[in-house]
């Protein structure tokens, strides 16, 4: 039993309703990046016809409004993550720069020769990347927890690379292209321990699971609009107060200041002080429309569902002869990876979009989870709430007929 109107919710994404090289259109690229429901198309449309306006310092009706509209979003992304505080939210260009903001404010202000990252062997380029960048600037060591043979964390080995050296743990709730849902609650609960302070890349799981930043105890929250039916170009950091208050600002500009001399400038407070320059105003109003949407249908529900289709393709595709799952994880969201024996995972892309079917293939930005696995990449099929069981066996088919063609 679906635990909601999936023809409705279909309706509700024009995107879908289209043929793709004479077939119906199967989209199975969630994981990077979810369509848009009406609603979203909706509220970036009237926001540009009814009242576009520069936020915060304007007086007319025009930029009241849309100040009004903007901090209501802020609002709704903190009832999100059940984050304490509104102040606490700061609007990014997505997982990607929230990560960055961190190392290059926290970490370059307060890590020192030495120190060292843990980040895990999970992880999107995006949570190694600004890590490297700041060790190689300031001397520190990364480290990598090691993925089990299943697709999870090896949290045994993690508990021995604490240490007093450990300032930074930095690790995703769920991984991008094997699914593996992490512990991260007892992860930081270990780091915690060790005194260190832990992000967590929620590019993933924000779609998928419900998240309570303060549950966690979580220091660090990141995460992508475009993810969860929301705009590209936009994420959103949440930072706990007395962290974000102790970091330096990351870019200078308007909006981040309050007062301003050629001597001297003083920064603004929480959140705007991490703001510079004119917001994405008219995609944080849609990222109110998509976290509503979300929240009306219900995360549980859409949770229960995409599980079903999880369950689902991993049993159909899973028995197939030549295919090898990639991450078996105990606790997964809905990301299938596989490999097919003797077939380049580019192939079968190409093959899968001639029927209209949208997979990603490759590494997923995560060369170090290719490496670890010995491939050079993988099939990702990803679902989200709009999909269908009959869509996956339309992959099934479509797989039957790769092999055919290839083998
Ligand atoms: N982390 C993870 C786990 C991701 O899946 C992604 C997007 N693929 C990112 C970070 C980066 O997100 P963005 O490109 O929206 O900044």
């Amino acid at each position: 039993t679906i635990p909601f109107d999936i023809e409705r919710i279909r309706a509700d994404f024009p995107i879908l309703d289209q043929e793709i090289n004479g077939r119906k259109l199967v989209y199975f690229d969630n994981a990077a990046t979810t369509q848009k429901p009406i609603p979203v198309i909706e509220a970036l449309m009237n926001y540009y016809r009814g009242y576009n306006a520069n936020i915060h310092r304007g007086i007319h009706t025009l930029a009241e409004k849309a100040t009004a509209d903007f901090e209501a979003s802020r609002r709704a992304v903190r009832d999100f993550l059940n984050a304490p505080s509104a102040e606490e939210i700061i609007f990014t260009s997505g997982t990607t720069m929230s990560i960055n903001l961190v190392a290059q404010t926290y970490g370059r202000h307060f890590l020192k020769e030495g120190d060292e990252i843990i980040i895990s062997g999970l992880e999107h380029h995006s949570n190694i990347v600004p890590w490297q960048m700041l060790a190689g600037e300031k001397g520190l060591t990364i480290r990598a927890i090691p993925v089990l043979e299943n697709g999870e964390l090896d949290l045994y080995t993690f508990e021995g690379m604490l240490s007093e050296r450990t300032k930074i743990v930095a690790v995703n709730h769920a991984s991008n292209s094997l699914g593996t849902v992490n512990p991260v609650k007892e992860i930081i609960a270990k780091a915690h321990a060790a005194g260190a302070v832990v992000l967590i890349d929620g590019a993933q799981a924000s779609s998928h699971l419900d998240i309570d930043v303060q549950d966690l105890d979580a220091d660090f929250y990141a995460l992508s609009a475009h993810k969860i039916y929301g705009p590209t170009g936009l994420g959103v950091l949440y930072g706990k107060r007395a962290l974000l208050e102790a970091m330096p600002p990351y870019m200078g500009g308007g909006e981040m200041i309050k007062e301003v001399t050629f001597e001297k400038t003083t920064y603004n407070d929480l959140p705007y002080k991490f703001e510079a320059g004119t917001p994405n105003i008219a995609d944080v109003v849609a990222l109110k429309a998509a976290i509503d949407y979300i929240t009306k249908i219900g995360k549980p529900n859409i949770a229960a569902y995409e599980h079903q289709l999880l369950q689902y393709a991993t049993e159909q595709i899973g028995q197939m002869d030549g295919i090898r799952l990639i991450g078996q994880a105990k606790e997964k969201i809905s990301v299938l990876s596989f490999v097919l024996e003797g077939v380049h995972h580019q192939d079968i892309g190409i093959i899968l979009d001639q029927q209209g079917i949208a997979v990603r293939t490759g590494h997923h930005c995560t060369q170090p989870v290719m490496d670890r696995f010995c491939i050079l990449g993988t099939t990702r099929a990803s679902f989200a709430m709009y999909n269908t069981m009959e869509e996956i066996d339309k992959l099934v088919a479509g797989l039957q007929r790769v092999k055919k063609l290839m083998a």
